[in-house]
């Protein structure tokens, strides 16, 4: 039986997921040179094959130089709503073995299995009854790594891809990582890889040796230290499991009660915007929608919807919620508060599809942390007069 472990990481990540998928969706794909991504011209590869890996073919490659490297390259559109299922089936298996998952990203995680070790010894036991069930549950193969510290592991099942199974034992970490590149080190940008390079300096073993230690400490400075204890495989990075908020919500009291939806769209909208930006910030992105009314004899009616797809961009969300507040008012009443709750909310997948999208989204919250939502609006409402009209309206006491 293998020794008891002080501590013990275990990383998964589905291999190629993407691509994967696709073969899911359609099993004649399977071995054949498929890529998900945009169309050229101005569409970027989101995922890659291993079958076009061989030909230099990288995710965030721009399509047509995919092609160019690629010719048979079968470029597969991004399906979201797939992917989101399948993480869904993942969670069900992190849940099943683990009290606690940090999800990274759609397809990796990291859980803390220390306290596993009285249920399952053998670390290689419970990697290989994790890659099984995960293959079971959701038709994929995964690679697992488990060792001492997140960033170990991490590396190690970068090297043991693809549906690999790692297992550093504590003690070995720093042999493990010697041999291997510099810039398997997280942190370790490709303009640092190249001058370290240039001074001789290959491996992360190479990290450690007294002779390169002066140059190393020029070009790295103070950020040294922390790679050198990497290299030495230090790393007490903790796993931060799932937030606790499943659910972000706003709502509000008018002065005057009201059925106009032309007052209640814009202060729906509103919440929308900051309750969108919130998500964005954190990572996040909300599965599902509620959108609450309290009449004036306090009779609270809810309409939850779920979106096609996770989202935290508020023009995408806003249709669907738009079309649920209209179902929800009952043109007799009348209203004295007005709700929005944002559900099931799970890590934003890298929306790798729309890069510019992404920017201008990042750009406009850059901005509204600056100055404040109320100068920023992603959406057409015009909020500013709709809250003029609700104040014509006010009638005297
Ligand atoms: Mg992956």
């Amino acid at each position: 039986m293998a020794p008891r472990w002080p501590r013990q990481i275990l990383f998964g990540d589905i291999d190629a997921m993407f691509a994967s998928a696709a073969v899911l969706a359609d099993p004649s794909l399977a071995g054949k040179p498929v890529a998900v991504g945009g169309p050229p011209p101005r569409g970027i590869i989101a995922a890659a094959s291993y079958a076009v890996r061989r030909f230099g073919v990288r995710s965030a490659m721009p399509t047509i130089q995919a092609l160019r490297l690629c010719p048979q390259l079968i470029l597969v559109p991004p399906d979201r709503p797939l992917y989101t299922r399948l993480h869904r089936q993942l969670q069900e298996v992190t849940q099943r073995f683990f009290p606690e998952t940090e999800w990274t990203s759609i397809d990796e995680f990291y859980a803390d299995t220390t306290r596993l070790q009285t249920r399952h010894p053998d670390p290689h036991l419970l990697g290989r009854a994790v890659k099984a069930d995960i293959l079971h549950t959701t038709g994929l193969t995964c690679t697992i790594a488990l060792a001492s510290g997140k960033t170990v592991a991490k590396i190690a099942a970068d090297a043991y891809k693809p549906d690999g199974l790692a297992v550093i034992e504590p003690g070995s970490e720093a042999a493990f990582l010697a041999p291997l590149p510099i810039r398997s080190l997280p942190g370790m940008g490709p303009k640092s890889t190249e001058a370290i390079e240039r001074l001789g300096i290959r491996t992360i073993g190479d990290l450690l040796l007294p002779r390169f230690e002066p140059a190393l400490v020029r070009h790295l400075g103070t950020r040294l230290a922390a790679f050198q204890s990497l290299a030495r495989g230090v790393d007490s990075d903790p796993v931060v499991a799932e937030r606790e908020t499943k659910s972000v919500s706003h709502e509000t009291t008018f002065d005057e009660d009201t059925n106009d939806p032309a007052v209640l769209e814009p202060i729906i909208h509103g919440f929308l915007e900051t309750l969108a930006h919130d998500l964005r910030l954190e990572g996040l992105a909300a599965g599902a929608f509620t959108v609450k009314l309290k009449d004036a004899h306090f009779r609270i009616t809810t309409r939850q919807r779920t979106f096609s797809t996770p989202l935290n961009y508020d023009p995408d969300m806003w249709p669907e919620i738009r079309r649920a507040l209209a179902d929800l008012l009952q043109p007799r009443s009348r209203y004295r508060l007005v709700g929005l709750g944002l559900s099931d909310l799970v890590s934003a997948p890298e929306p790798l599809f729309d890069r510019r999208q992404r920017d201008a989204v990042a750009a406009l919250d850059r901005l509204i942390e600056r100055h404040g939502s109320d100068i920023v609006r992603l959406g057409a409402l015009p909020q500013g007069d709709a809250r003029k009209k609700n104040r014509r309206r006010r009638m005297p006491d």
